[in-house]
């Protein structure tokens, strides 16, 4: 393997953003890991955080089986729950906590003739309308629950539809619903910005997500900010480089021209590794430590960067896309999206390594 770039994770950093997030809870705090550990490794982030973290949630019963079968012996939830029968079994088997958001769930689990127990979450719909029962149907799924031996109720949950938005008012109004459902089991609501925001004194279990990755949940502040550390450091390094006259136009639909005499880096990264093609010229970019702006447009496997201030930089200088020089969610606010987003969609081209 001889091209540079790669994304280094630097697990310490995973574990210290887990135990910010874990002060804020009433009790626990389950390190949510699914689709891949947003993008970081979903079993290299569980072995980073086994014995620190409470337990961990997964968006499906395939990204549990994958940490079963590593070895992973903490508790562990699914937020969608069963997908099938079949699920309901495997969760039994293996001691998986199961979320139940619809009633043809149960159904499903009567299906399934379990032999053994299964732990379940009622999600309750407070307002985002997209998974969970509404409030009004809460008596009749706990009734349901309570007919089949098998199943142990151990929350009622739901998901918040804002909490990232300066406008905390709908936010506020998620929790007074899910409060004032009358039922005596523990509750659990706060995602990362839920948990920025400030927690429920009655939640038994938070979910921080993006916040372990060392990405801000909300955006009137940084990760810095909240005291957050960048897991993730995407990295790269010059392939080429090369001074085009005033007047010149560099890359794809000649949509960047110097104004300048102007010096180009060339870097081995682009959208097929996942870097962003919507970011614009502009968009900052570390080249041997100094923020310099990307020219024209992001190609499949390359990137041109103005280099004229950095008269050090040659072929093999060392690139930073993002991480520890620039905050990830400066170059997703630039693309249009999200870091989530930017996290997700690495692609395996880039190979993931352990920061030593
Ligand atoms: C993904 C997810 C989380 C974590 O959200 P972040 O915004 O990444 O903290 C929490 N709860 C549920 C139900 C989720 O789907």
């Amino acid at each position: 393997m001889t091209r540079a770039t790669r994304a280094l994770l630097r697990w310490q950093n995973l574990r210290h953003n887990y135990s910010l997030a874990k002060k804020s809870a009433p009790n626990d705090a389950y390190a949510v890991i699914k689709a891949d550990g947003y993008g970081h490794g979903l079993v290299p982030c569980a072995h980073a955080l086994s014995g620190l973290a409470d337990g961990f949630a997964v968006a499906f019963i395939d990204e549990a089986e994958r940490l079963r079968s590593a070895g992973i012996e903490e508790p562990i939830l699914v937020l969608e729950g069963a997908h099938h029968v079949e699920d309901w079994a495997y969760a039994a088997a293996n001691a998986i906590q199961l979320v139940v958001h619809h009633p043809s769930q149960l159904d499903d689990a009567l299906r399934a003739d379990l032999t053994s127990e299964v732990n379940i979450c009622l999600k309750v719909n407070t307002g985002m309308n997209r998974l969970g029962v509404m409030p009004d149907q809460v008596p009749d799924m706990l009734e349901r629950i309570g007919q089949n031996p098998h199943l142990t109720l151990i929350r009622m949950m739901s998901h918040y539809a804002t909490a990232d938005e300066q406008d905390t008012a709908f936010y506020q109004e998620q929790k007074q619903r899910l409060k004032s459902i009358p039922s005596s089991v523990p509750l659990s609501i706060s995602n990362s910005a839920g948990i920025v925001r400030g927690v429920l004194d009655e939640e038994d279990l938070i979910r921080p997500g993006i916040m372990l990755y060392g990405s801000s949940p909300i955006a009137e502040q940084s990760a810095q900010e909240l005291g957050l550390k960048p897991v993730m450091s995407l990295q790269s390094e010059l392939i080429s480089e090369h001074w085009v006259k005033a007047g010149e136009t560099v890359g794809y639909g000649q949509t960047w021209v110097a104004d300048k005499d102007t010096r180009i880096g060339v870097v081995a990264i682009g959208y097929g590794d996942g870097y962003p093609r919507h970011a614009p010229s502009g968009t900052p970019v570390s080249v041997a430590g100094v923020r310099c702006p990307l020219v024209g447009r992001v190609s499949m496997d390359m990137i041109t960067v103005d280099i004229t201030q950095v008269p050090d930089a040659t072929v093999s200088s060392p690139v930073e896309l993002w991480g520890d020089s620039i905050d990830i969610d400066e170059i997703a606010h630039l693309a249009g999206t999200i870091g989530y987003e930017l996290y997700c969609r690495l692609t395996s081209r880039v190979p993931r390594k352990e920061w030593s």
